[in-house]
Protein backbone atom coordinates (compact mmCIF):
# COMPACT_ATOMS: atom_id res chain seq x y z
CA UNK A 1 0.00 0.00 0.00
CA UNK A 2 1.69 3.31 -1.41
CA UNK A 3 0.46 6.44 1.36
CA UNK A 4 -0.43 9.54 0.06
CA UNK A 5 0.92 12.90 1.60
CA UNK A 6 -2.76 13.08 3.01
CA UNK A 7 -3.16 9.38 4.00
CA UNK A 8 0.15 9.69 5.58
CA UNK A 9 -1.04 12.35 8.14
CA UNK A 10 -4.53 10.41 8.79
CA UNK A 11 -2.14 7.69 9.94
CA UNK A 12 -0.11 9.64 12.34
CA UNK A 13 -3.65 10.92 13.65
CA UNK A 14 -5.12 7.55 14.37
CA UNK A 15 -2.33 7.01 16.94
CA UNK A 16 -3.22 7.19 20.60
CA UNK A 17 0.33 8.47 21.75
CA UNK A 18 1.18 10.59 25.22
CA UNK A 19 2.82 13.58 24.16
CA UNK A 20 3.71 16.71 25.80
CA UNK A 21 4.79 20.33 24.49
CA UNK A 22 5.76 23.08 26.37
CA UNK A 23 4.42 21.64 29.50
CA UNK A 24 0.90 20.49 28.37
CA UNK A 25 -0.50 17.11 27.15
CA UNK A 26 -1.40 17.38 23.57
CA UNK A 27 -4.25 14.93 22.55
CA UNK A 28 -3.84 16.31 18.28
CA UNK A 29 0.54 16.53 18.20
CA UNK A 30 -0.43 16.56 14.51
CA UNK A 31 -2.77 19.68 14.43
CA UNK A 32 -0.29 22.00 17.03
CA UNK A 33 2.19 25.07 15.33
CA UNK A 34 5.03 23.41 16.81
CA UNK A 35 4.86 19.91 14.85
CA UNK A 36 2.51 20.59 11.51
CA UNK A 37 5.73 22.00 9.51
CA UNK A 38 7.84 18.70 10.53
CA UNK A 39 4.85 16.49 9.32
CA UNK A 40 4.81 18.56 6.35
CA UNK A 41 8.63 17.94 5.04
CA UNK A 42 8.02 13.82 6.04
CA UNK A 43 5.15 14.44 3.98
CA UNK A 44 7.47 15.24 1.14
CA UNK A 45 8.87 11.93 0.61
CA UNK A 46 5.59 11.11 -0.17
CA UNK A 47 4.14 13.84 -2.57
CA UNK A 48 8.03 13.06 -4.55
CA UNK A 49 5.68 9.49 -5.39
CA UNK A 50 3.18 11.35 -7.64
CA UNK A 51 5.87 12.99 -9.93
CA UNK A 52 6.76 11.36 -13.22
CA UNK A 53 10.29 13.23 -12.99
CA UNK A 54 11.46 11.91 -9.73
CA UNK A 55 9.88 8.20 -9.84
CA UNK A 56 13.11 6.69 -10.56
CA UNK A 57 14.63 8.57 -7.58
CA UNK A 58 11.85 7.26 -4.91
CA UNK A 59 11.02 3.98 -5.82
CA UNK A 60 12.93 1.28 -5.46
CA UNK A 61 12.31 -2.26 -5.83
CA UNK A 62 12.21 -4.70 -2.27
CA UNK A 63 14.46 -7.36 -2.38
CA UNK A 64 11.44 -9.30 -0.50
CA UNK A 65 9.00 -8.61 -2.81
CA UNK A 66 9.91 -8.10 -5.55
CA UNK A 67 7.84 -4.41 -5.55
CA UNK A 68 8.30 -1.09 -5.96
CA UNK A 69 8.67 0.79 -2.50
CA UNK A 70 9.62 3.75 -1.31
CA UNK A 71 13.30 3.90 -1.13
CA UNK A 72 12.76 5.43 2.49
CA UNK A 73 12.00 1.58 3.01
CA UNK A 74 14.51 -0.34 1.09
CA UNK A 75 17.48 -2.01 1.79
CA UNK A 76 20.17 -0.87 -0.62
CA UNK A 77 21.32 -3.69 -3.32
CA UNK A 78 23.95 -1.71 -5.60
CA UNK A 79 26.19 0.98 -5.22
CA UNK A 80 23.72 2.86 -7.59
CA UNK A 81 20.91 2.22 -4.76
CA UNK A 82 23.46 3.94 -1.94
CA UNK A 83 24.47 6.82 -4.45
CA UNK A 84 20.66 7.26 -5.43
CA UNK A 85 19.74 7.67 -1.92
CA UNK A 86 22.25 10.68 -1.52
CA UNK A 87 20.69 12.34 -4.32
CA UNK A 88 17.33 11.68 -2.93
CA UNK A 89 18.20 13.24 0.47
CA UNK A 90 19.83 15.88 -1.56
CA UNK A 91 16.53 16.65 -3.61
CA UNK A 92 14.50 16.42 -0.30
CA UNK A 93 17.06 19.44 1.15
CA UNK A 94 16.44 21.48 -1.53
CA UNK A 95 12.72 21.29 -1.30
CA UNK A 96 12.19 21.81 2.37
CA UNK A 97 15.31 23.50 3.32
CA UNK A 98 15.20 21.14 6.65
CA UNK A 99 15.41 18.02 8.24
CA UNK A 100 12.56 15.58 6.45
CA UNK A 101 13.34 13.37 9.36
CA UNK A 102 12.75 9.76 7.49
CA UNK A 103 15.96 8.79 6.84
CA UNK A 104 17.42 7.61 10.43
CA UNK A 105 14.14 4.83 10.29
CA UNK A 106 15.77 4.20 6.97
CA UNK A 107 19.54 3.79 8.07
CA UNK A 108 18.49 1.82 11.53
CA UNK A 109 16.43 -0.38 8.97
CA UNK A 110 19.55 -1.29 6.85
CA UNK A 111 21.92 -1.67 9.68
CA UNK A 112 19.75 -4.35 11.63
CA UNK A 113 19.36 -6.29 8.05
CA UNK A 114 22.88 -6.80 7.94
CA UNK A 115 23.37 -7.10 11.85
CA UNK A 116 20.73 -9.63 12.50
CA UNK A 117 21.84 -11.75 9.25
CA UNK A 118 25.17 -12.25 10.97
CA UNK A 119 23.17 -13.42 14.77
CA UNK A 120 20.70 -15.66 13.04
CA UNK A 121 23.93 -17.21 11.28
CA UNK A 122 26.06 -17.25 14.48
CA UNK A 123 23.55 -17.83 17.08
CA UNK A 124 20.77 -19.75 15.18
CA UNK A 125 18.25 -17.29 16.90
CA UNK A 126 15.49 -16.24 14.50
CA UNK A 127 16.74 -12.75 14.39
CA UNK A 128 16.70 -12.14 10.75
CA UNK A 129 13.70 -13.91 9.92
CA UNK A 130 11.57 -11.75 12.72
CA UNK A 131 13.37 -8.55 10.98
CA UNK A 132 12.56 -9.41 7.73
CA UNK A 133 8.76 -9.97 8.52
CA UNK A 134 9.09 -6.49 10.32
CA UNK A 135 10.51 -5.04 7.43
CA UNK A 136 8.05 -6.56 5.12
CA UNK A 137 5.14 -4.85 7.25
CA UNK A 138 7.22 -1.36 7.03
CA UNK A 139 7.41 -1.98 3.27
CA UNK A 140 3.75 -3.14 2.47
CA UNK A 141 2.37 0.34 4.93
CA UNK A 142 5.04 2.65 3.48
CA UNK A 143 5.35 3.39 6.80
CA UNK A 144 8.42 5.85 8.42
CA UNK A 145 10.20 4.84 11.59
CA UNK A 146 12.16 6.68 13.67
CA UNK A 147 15.19 5.12 14.97
CA UNK A 148 16.15 5.56 18.29
CA UNK A 149 19.70 5.46 19.37
CA UNK A 150 20.95 8.26 21.82
CA UNK A 151 20.69 7.53 25.14
CA UNK A 152 21.00 9.94 28.20
CA UNK A 153 24.35 8.73 29.19
CA UNK A 154 24.80 10.49 32.77
CA UNK A 155 28.12 10.28 33.78
CA UNK A 156 29.98 10.08 30.65
CA UNK A 157 33.33 8.49 32.54
CA UNK A 158 31.05 5.77 33.35
CA UNK A 159 29.77 2.61 31.45
CA UNK A 160 25.69 1.71 31.46
CA UNK A 161 25.93 -0.34 34.42
CA UNK A 162 28.34 1.58 36.52
CA UNK A 163 25.75 4.35 36.88
CA UNK A 164 24.25 5.32 39.66
CA UNK A 165 20.86 5.60 38.20
CA UNK A 166 20.88 2.37 36.21
CA UNK A 167 18.08 3.94 33.30
CA UNK A 168 20.62 6.59 31.82
CA UNK A 169 20.94 3.76 29.11
CA UNK A 170 17.82 1.85 27.82
CA UNK A 171 18.07 -1.60 29.23
CA UNK A 172 15.54 -4.70 29.80
CA UNK A 173 14.13 -4.77 32.53
CA UNK A 174 12.25 -8.70 32.57
CA UNK A 175 11.52 -11.22 30.36
CA UNK A 176 8.92 -13.90 30.09
CA UNK A 177 7.75 -16.23 27.21
CA UNK A 178 6.11 -13.79 25.29
CA UNK A 179 8.68 -11.14 25.29
CA UNK A 180 10.36 -8.49 27.28
CA UNK A 181 9.95 -5.38 28.81
CA UNK A 182 12.12 -2.66 28.82
CA UNK A 183 13.45 1.05 30.48
CA UNK A 184 15.06 4.34 29.66
CA UNK A 185 14.97 7.09 27.54
CA UNK A 186 16.60 8.13 23.79
CA UNK A 187 16.97 11.80 23.09
CA UNK A 188 16.88 14.02 20.69
CA UNK A 189 15.15 11.92 17.92
CA UNK A 190 14.72 13.08 15.05
CA UNK A 191 10.68 12.97 13.79
CA UNK A 192 9.74 10.86 16.66
CA UNK A 193 6.25 12.69 16.56
CA UNK A 194 6.03 11.76 13.12
CA UNK A 195 6.62 8.14 12.64
CA UNK A 196 4.31 4.91 13.03
CA UNK A 197 7.47 2.95 14.21
CA UNK A 198 10.31 3.26 16.79
CA UNK A 199 13.41 1.08 15.88
CA UNK A 200 15.66 1.30 19.38
CA UNK A 201 19.21 0.36 18.65
CA UNK A 202 21.96 0.49 21.80
CA UNK A 203 23.76 3.84 21.70
CA UNK A 204 27.55 1.87 21.81
CA UNK A 205 29.18 -1.17 21.99
CA UNK A 206 27.98 -3.33 25.43
CA UNK A 207 30.13 -5.73 26.99
CA UNK A 208 29.20 -8.43 29.33
CA UNK A 209 28.69 -6.51 31.80
CA UNK A 210 26.16 -4.70 30.16
CA UNK A 211 24.58 -6.89 28.57
CA UNK A 212 21.02 -6.30 29.89
CA UNK A 213 21.88 -2.90 27.95
CA UNK A 214 22.46 -4.51 24.47
CA UNK A 215 18.78 -4.93 23.44
CA UNK A 216 17.44 -3.63 19.51
CA UNK A 217 13.84 -4.24 19.34
CA UNK A 218 10.55 -2.16 16.75
CA UNK A 219 7.74 -1.16 18.66
CA UNK A 220 4.37 0.68 17.44
CA UNK A 221 4.30 4.35 18.23
CA UNK A 222 1.43 4.26 20.52
CA UNK A 223 2.84 1.85 22.30
CA UNK A 224 1.57 1.54 25.98
CA UNK A 225 4.95 2.95 28.01
CA UNK A 226 5.73 5.39 25.56
CA UNK A 227 5.85 9.29 26.36
CA UNK A 228 7.06 11.73 23.98
CA UNK A 229 8.30 15.20 24.95
CA UNK A 230 9.40 18.05 21.90
CA UNK A 231 12.01 19.47 22.18
CA UNK A 232 12.84 23.26 21.30
CA UNK A 233 14.29 24.63 18.32
CA UNK A 234 15.66 28.25 18.26
CA UNK A 235 13.00 31.17 17.58
CA UNK A 236 10.18 27.84 17.61
CA UNK A 237 7.73 30.08 18.85
CA UNK A 238 7.48 32.26 15.54
CA UNK A 239 5.50 29.35 14.01
CA UNK A 240 2.63 29.75 16.81
CA UNK A 241 2.15 33.50 15.39
CA UNK A 242 -0.35 34.09 12.96
CA UNK A 243 1.80 35.94 10.78
CA UNK A 244 3.87 32.84 9.38
CA UNK A 245 6.34 35.29 6.95
CA UNK A 246 8.14 35.62 10.02
CA UNK A 247 9.28 32.05 10.47
CA UNK A 248 11.47 32.26 7.19
CA UNK A 249 10.35 28.68 6.48
CA UNK A 250 5.98 28.63 5.65
CA UNK A 251 6.04 25.59 5.00
CA UNK A 252 8.34 22.89 6.50
CA UNK A 253 10.84 22.52 9.92
CA UNK A 254 11.99 19.72 11.60
CA UNK A 255 11.38 18.16 14.91
CA UNK A 256 13.41 16.69 17.74
CA UNK A 257 11.77 14.57 21.13
CA UNK A 258 12.71 13.03 24.23
CA UNK A 259 11.11 9.55 24.15
CA UNK A 260 10.77 7.72 27.66
CA UNK A 261 10.19 4.09 28.53
CA UNK A 262 8.64 3.34 30.85
CA UNK A 263 8.52 -0.38 30.99
CA UNK A 264 7.59 -0.85 28.03
CA UNK A 265 6.20 -4.00 26.71
CA UNK A 266 8.17 -5.53 23.30
CA UNK A 267 6.80 -8.78 21.76
CA UNK A 268 9.83 -11.17 20.89
CA UNK A 269 8.58 -11.34 16.99
CA UNK A 270 9.87 -7.12 17.42
CA UNK A 271 13.17 -8.10 19.37
CA UNK A 272 16.58 -8.09 16.99
CA UNK A 273 18.91 -8.31 19.91
CA UNK A 274 18.43 -9.63 23.35
CA UNK A 275 21.61 -9.48 25.58
CA UNK A 276 23.95 -10.41 22.46
CA UNK A 277 26.02 -7.64 23.70
CA UNK A 278 29.04 -9.04 21.05
CA UNK A 279 27.14 -7.47 18.20
CA UNK A 280 26.08 -4.00 19.81
CA UNK A 281 29.33 -2.89 18.20
CA UNK A 282 29.08 -3.78 14.57
CA UNK A 283 24.97 -2.73 14.72
CA UNK A 284 25.94 1.27 16.29
CA UNK A 285 28.93 1.11 13.65
CA UNK A 286 26.37 0.33 10.50
CA UNK A 287 24.07 2.87 11.14
CA UNK A 288 26.48 5.56 12.03
CA UNK A 289 27.91 4.96 9.07
CA UNK A 290 24.86 4.69 6.86
CA UNK A 291 23.63 8.11 8.83
CA UNK A 292 27.23 9.68 8.07
CA UNK A 293 26.38 8.97 4.31
CA UNK A 294 23.33 10.68 4.55
CA UNK A 295 24.09 14.12 5.70
CA UNK A 296 26.42 14.66 2.23
CA UNK A 297 23.11 14.32 0.89
CA UNK A 298 20.17 16.35 3.17
CA UNK A 299 22.81 18.85 4.05
CA UNK A 300 24.00 19.70 0.56
CA UNK A 301 20.34 19.88 -0.38
CA UNK A 302 20.19 22.33 2.48
CA UNK A 303 23.12 23.66 1.60
CA UNK A 304 22.05 24.51 -1.73
CA UNK A 305 19.09 26.36 -0.24
CA UNK A 306 21.12 28.53 1.68
CA UNK A 307 23.31 29.61 -1.16
CA UNK A 308 20.58 30.52 -3.33
CA UNK A 309 19.22 32.87 -0.61
CA UNK A 310 22.74 34.38 -0.39
CA UNK A 311 22.95 34.85 -3.97
CA UNK A 312 19.10 36.54 -4.06
CA UNK A 313 19.85 39.05 -1.41
CA UNK A 314 23.39 39.86 -3.25
CA UNK A 315 21.52 41.02 -6.28
CA UNK A 316 18.31 42.55 -4.15
CA UNK A 317 21.58 44.56 -1.94
CA UNK A 318 22.75 45.51 -5.68
CA UNK A 319 26.19 43.73 -4.53
CA UNK A 320 26.29 40.93 -6.72
CA UNK A 321 28.92 42.21 -9.26
CA UNK A 322 31.50 42.99 -6.24
CA UNK A 323 34.57 40.67 -6.65
CA UNK A 324 34.16 40.10 -3.02
CA UNK A 325 30.34 38.46 -3.36
CA UNK A 326 31.28 36.71 -5.75
CA UNK A 327 34.65 34.96 -4.23
CA UNK A 328 32.44 33.90 -1.08
CA UNK A 329 29.10 32.51 -3.40
CA UNK A 330 32.05 30.22 -4.55
CA UNK A 331 33.64 29.06 -1.45
CA UNK A 332 30.04 28.36 -0.28
CA UNK A 333 29.51 26.29 -3.37
CA UNK A 334 32.98 24.87 -3.25
CA UNK A 335 32.11 23.32 0.43
CA UNK A 336 28.64 21.95 -0.27
CA UNK A 337 29.86 20.38 -3.31
CA UNK A 338 32.58 18.36 -1.30
CA UNK A 339 30.12 17.23 1.08
CA UNK A 340 28.04 16.00 -1.41
CA UNK A 341 31.19 14.10 -3.01
CA UNK A 342 31.92 12.93 0.35
CA UNK A 343 28.21 11.36 0.11
CA UNK A 344 28.60 9.70 -3.18
CA UNK A 345 31.97 8.35 -2.25
CA UNK A 346 31.39 6.64 0.29
CA UNK A 347 28.14 5.49 -1.54
CA UNK A 348 30.35 4.30 -5.00
CA UNK A 349 32.66 2.37 -2.42
CA UNK A 350 30.04 0.26 -0.92
CA UNK A 351 30.26 -3.43 -0.63
CA UNK A 352 28.23 -5.96 -0.07
CA UNK A 353 27.99 -7.56 3.04
CA UNK A 354 27.10 -11.07 4.00
CA UNK A 355 23.74 -10.31 3.75
CA UNK A 356 23.66 -8.78 0.23
CA UNK A 357 22.34 -5.64 1.94
CA UNK A 358 25.29 -2.69 0.88
CA UNK A 359 27.22 -0.75 2.79
CA UNK A 360 28.67 2.10 2.81
CA UNK A 361 32.70 2.60 3.09
CA UNK A 362 33.41 3.55 6.63
CA UNK A 363 36.20 5.80 6.58
CA UNK A 364 34.75 7.67 3.02
CA UNK A 365 31.43 7.84 5.39
CA UNK A 366 33.38 9.28 8.36
CA UNK A 367 35.33 11.94 6.67
CA UNK A 368 31.94 12.93 4.90
CA UNK A 369 30.45 13.02 8.39
CA UNK A 370 33.37 15.26 9.93
CA UNK A 371 33.37 17.69 6.84
CA UNK A 372 29.82 17.89 7.94
CA UNK A 373 30.72 19.06 11.44
CA UNK A 374 32.48 22.67 9.73
CA UNK A 375 31.85 23.35 6.47
CA UNK A 376 27.49 23.93 6.95
CA UNK A 377 28.82 26.56 9.80
CA UNK A 378 31.53 28.09 7.40
CA UNK A 379 28.49 28.74 4.74
CA UNK A 380 26.23 29.83 7.47
CA UNK A 381 28.84 32.23 8.21
CA UNK A 382 29.56 33.10 4.96
CA UNK A 383 25.61 33.64 3.71
CA UNK A 384 25.22 35.90 7.08
CA UNK A 385 28.23 37.73 5.22
CA UNK A 386 26.26 38.84 2.60
CA UNK A 387 22.74 39.09 4.01
CA UNK A 388 23.62 41.68 6.17
CA UNK A 389 22.86 43.11 9.92
CA UNK A 390 18.90 43.50 8.75
CA UNK A 391 18.61 39.85 8.95
CA UNK A 392 18.65 39.93 12.68
CA UNK A 393 17.22 43.41 13.49
CA UNK A 394 14.33 44.18 10.89
CA UNK A 395 10.92 44.40 11.85
CA UNK A 396 8.05 41.72 11.91
CA UNK A 397 6.93 41.61 8.40
CA UNK A 398 3.48 41.80 10.28
CA UNK A 399 4.33 45.20 10.38
CA UNK A 400 4.42 45.23 6.20
CA UNK A 401 0.48 45.27 6.34
CA UNK A 402 0.00 48.01 9.14
CA UNK A 403 -1.66 50.90 7.10
CA UNK A 404 1.22 53.42 8.62
CA UNK A 405 4.09 51.22 9.16
CA UNK A 406 3.97 49.34 5.54
CA UNK A 407 4.72 52.33 3.47
CA UNK A 408 7.54 53.41 5.24
CA UNK A 409 9.21 50.08 5.97
CA UNK A 410 8.59 49.60 2.26
CA UNK A 411 10.32 52.98 1.70
CA UNK A 412 13.40 52.47 4.13
CA UNK A 413 14.05 48.49 3.07
CA UNK A 414 13.81 49.30 -0.22
CA UNK A 415 16.94 47.46 -1.96
CA UNK A 416 17.80 47.79 -6.28
CA UNK A 417 14.85 50.05 -7.66
CA UNK A 418 11.84 48.18 -9.57
CA UNK A 419 12.14 45.24 -6.61
CA UNK A 420 9.32 45.40 -4.14
CA UNK A 421 11.15 45.32 -0.86
CA UNK A 422 9.32 42.82 0.65
CA UNK A 423 11.37 40.16 -1.90
CA UNK A 424 14.38 41.35 0.01
CA UNK A 425 12.66 41.37 3.98
CA UNK A 426 11.52 37.77 2.83
CA UNK A 427 14.93 36.26 1.93
CA UNK A 428 16.64 37.82 4.80
CA UNK A 429 14.03 36.02 7.25
CA UNK A 430 14.59 32.83 5.10
CA UNK A 431 18.66 33.15 5.92
CA UNK A 432 17.59 34.17 9.74
CA UNK A 433 15.35 30.29 9.75
CA UNK A 434 18.41 28.78 8.57
CA UNK A 435 21.25 30.28 10.57
CA UNK A 436 19.82 31.48 13.81
CA UNK A 437 16.54 29.58 13.92
CA UNK A 438 14.54 26.62 13.91
CA UNK A 439 16.34 25.22 10.79
CA UNK A 440 19.68 25.97 12.46
CA UNK A 441 18.76 23.09 14.55
CA UNK A 442 18.67 20.53 11.79
CA UNK A 443 21.33 22.31 9.32
CA UNK A 444 24.30 23.43 12.40
CA UNK A 445 23.23 21.71 15.98
CA UNK A 446 22.54 19.00 14.07
CA UNK A 447 25.08 18.87 11.47
CA UNK A 448 27.81 18.40 14.32
CA UNK A 449 26.11 16.59 16.81
CA UNK A 450 23.84 13.63 14.71
CA UNK A 451 25.21 10.47 13.66
CA UNK A 452 27.39 11.11 16.32
CA UNK A 453 29.75 13.81 17.58
CA UNK A 454 33.10 14.96 15.79
CA UNK A 455 34.62 13.32 18.42
CA UNK A 456 33.37 9.78 17.33
CA UNK A 457 33.97 10.23 13.80
CA UNK A 458 37.69 10.75 14.28
CA UNK A 459 37.86 7.29 16.34
CA UNK A 460 36.65 5.56 13.57
CA UNK A 461 38.65 7.60 11.04
CA UNK A 462 41.96 6.50 13.21
CA UNK A 463 41.05 3.03 13.10
CA UNK A 464 40.28 2.53 9.50
CA UNK A 465 43.41 4.89 8.23
CA UNK A 466 45.63 1.76 8.02
CA UNK A 467 48.71 3.70 9.18
CA UNK A 468 51.04 0.64 8.69
CA UNK A 469 50.26 1.18 4.89
CA UNK A 470 51.10 4.38 4.81
CA UNK A 471 54.45 3.85 6.31
CA UNK A 472 55.43 0.78 3.91
CA UNK A 473 54.75 3.20 1.04
CA UNK A 474 57.08 6.26 2.36
CA UNK A 475 60.17 3.50 3.66
CA UNK A 476 59.65 1.60 0.53
CA UNK A 477 60.35 5.47 -1.41
CA UNK A 478 62.91 6.45 1.26
CA UNK A 479 64.95 3.15 0.22
CA UNK A 480 64.11 2.03 4.31
CA UNK A 481 62.13 -1.54 3.08
CA UNK A 482 63.74 -3.96 5.61
CA UNK A 483 64.87 -1.51 8.12
CA UNK A 484 63.16 -0.90 11.39
CA UNK A 485 61.42 2.44 12.17
FE1 LIG B 1 17.65 12.82 7.11
FE2 LIG B 1 19.43 14.72 7.30
FE3 LIG B 1 17.33 14.76 8.90
FE4 LIG B 1 19.23 12.94 9.29
S1 LIG B 1 19.45 15.16 9.45
S2 LIG B 1 17.03 12.55 9.21
S3 LIG B 1 19.90 12.55 7.19
S4 LIG B 1 17.30 14.96 6.69
FE1 LIG C 1 20.17 13.40 11.97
Amino acid sequence: MIMSSNSYRESLEKLRRKVYIQGAAVADPMAHPLVRPSTNAVAQTFALERQEQYKELIFARSHLSGRPINRFTHIHRSTEDLMNKVRLQRLLGQRTGTCFQRCVGLDALNALEITTFEMEQDLGIPYHHRFNKFLQQVQDENAVCGGAMTDPKGDRSKRPHEQADPDLYLRITGENSEGITVRGAKCHQTGALNSQYIIVMPTLAMREEDKDYAVSFAVQADAPGLLYILGRQPSDTRKQEIHRADIGNRDFGGQESLIIFDDLFVPWERVFICREHRYTGRLVERFAGYHRQSYGGCKAGVGDVLIGAAAALAELQGVDKAAHIRDKLVEMVHLNETLFCCGIACSARGRASSSGAYLIDLLLANVCKLNVTRFPYEIARLAEDIAGGLMATMPSLADLEHPQLGPLLRKYFQGIAGVESTCRLKMLRLVENLTLGPAAAAYLTESMHGAGSPQAQRVVIARQADLAHKKMLARRLAGLEGESS
